[in-house]
């Protein structure tokens, strides 16, 4: 069998994964033959994590961070939700979500038997604070705002959803599974400085250009983490607060080798130029006439067609789009403007041709 090769990322708009950072790539190979869930064991990665935790904490604003480096996105926001349920232990527990959360959520829901309600956002696709404050009662044991949200890239007034969430004797989660490697050079109230967060999903593997898989889950208290612990027999730890057992010591190391090359500066240069590029292409979107979302984040949001949709992909796009059916171009690290240069060329060759 011919050796199969991976896809090149020249004409990838859509994902929210990218190209690791060399030092990403060069540990992830090193410590392939780790696992981080047995800590006693496999010291060195341990160590790493431990300094990732710590870099992801100075990242989202808090001095003394408990978390470790998770699966992805996915699986810090089920234990988050998880976190909030055994802390709580109320009755018949529920989550108020924006109706911008990610899907995750939904699993997080259905694997931990907690209601989930999602809740309208106002026009600007942010959370709506009086539907979530309406929505919220006794039984919400966790409030979710996002931070760079997964289809427009918008921030949740955080400071106001932790006041709804504290009023209602729940924890405020904020999803910054994306958006956490932009947000420190943003004027947005969003991390553990701004306002009282609970707990934060921050993924090393999406905008922190690590190796996948490398997510991040953070909590103020030890008690966040501690609720999610299990007794070990068999292990030289005896007990472990991740979802996963045996897991990927190649994202862990990926994840603290790339923010050791890149935080602060590497990071804040990204966001310059991926902020840059955004405001450029949504630009020359609109000059040629098509409705585009503000830009807060380097998301990229348009009416396009359906018919020239598909002849973008057919041309060979790496394009999606978010559910109500707007174009959704991703900014990552990878995304040049050269590559927006053809993307709006073959854009202008198959658009139909005004009336
Ligand atoms: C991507 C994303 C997730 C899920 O992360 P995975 O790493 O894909 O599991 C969760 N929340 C937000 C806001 C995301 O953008």
């Amino acid at each position: 069998m011919q050796r199969a090769a991976p896809q090149e990322f020249t004409r990838v708009l859509s994902s929210m994964c990218t190209e690791p950072h060399p030092a990403a790539r060069d540990a992830a190979e090193r410590f392939l033959a780790t696992n981080p869930g047995d800590p006693a064991t496999y010291r060195t990665v341990a160590r790493l994590e431990e300094r990732a935790v710590e870099t992801l904490g100075e990242i989202a604003g808090l001095s003394e961070p408990h978390g470790y480096v998770t699966s992805g996105g996915t699986e810090a926001n089920i234990q988050a939700v998880r976190s909030a349920r055994n802390r709580r232990r109320v009755e018949d527990p529920n989550v108020v979500v924006p109706e911008s959360a990610h899907f995750s959520f939904t699993k997080a829901a259905d694997v931990l038997g907690v209601e989930l309600r999602r809740v309208p956002t106002d026009e600007d696709h942010r959370a709506d604070v009086s539907a979530v404050r309406a929505a919220a009662d006794d039984d919400t044991v966790l409030v979710v705002g996002v931070a760079g949200s997964t289809e427009f890239g918008r921030v949740d007034p955080v400071p106001e959803l932790a006041d709804v969430a504290h009023e209602a004797g729940a924890f405020l989660h904020v999803d910054a599974a994306w958006g956490g490697f932009y947000l420190p050079f943003t004027d947005h109230e969003w991390g553990f400085a701004d306002a009282p967060v609970d707990s934060m999903t921050i993924d090393p593997h999406k905008c922190g250009q690590a190796a996948v898989p490398a997510g991040g889950l953070l909590f103020r208290e030890r008690a966040g983490l501690d609720a999610l612990a299990v007794d070990t027999p068999y292990l030289e730890s005896t007990s472990q607060a991740t979802l996963t057992g045996t897991r990927s010591g190649a994202g862990v190391a990926a994840a603290a080798a790339a923010m050791d090359a890149l935080w602060p500066d590497g990071y804040r240069r990204e966001y310059e130029r991926a902020a840059e590029l955004a405001s450029w292409f949504a630009s020359e979107l609109r000059e040629r006439g098509f409705a585009v979302a503000d830009v807060e984040l380097p998301i990229v949001a348009a009416s396009v067609p359906e018919s020239l949709f598909e002849r973008l992909r057919e041309a060979g796009w790496r394009i999606s789009r978010t559910e109500s059916g707007e174009l959704r171009v991703v900014c990552m690290p990878h995304v040049t403007r050269e590559m927006l240069v053809a993307f709006l060329a073959d854009i202008d060759e198959r658009r139909p041709s005004p009336p």
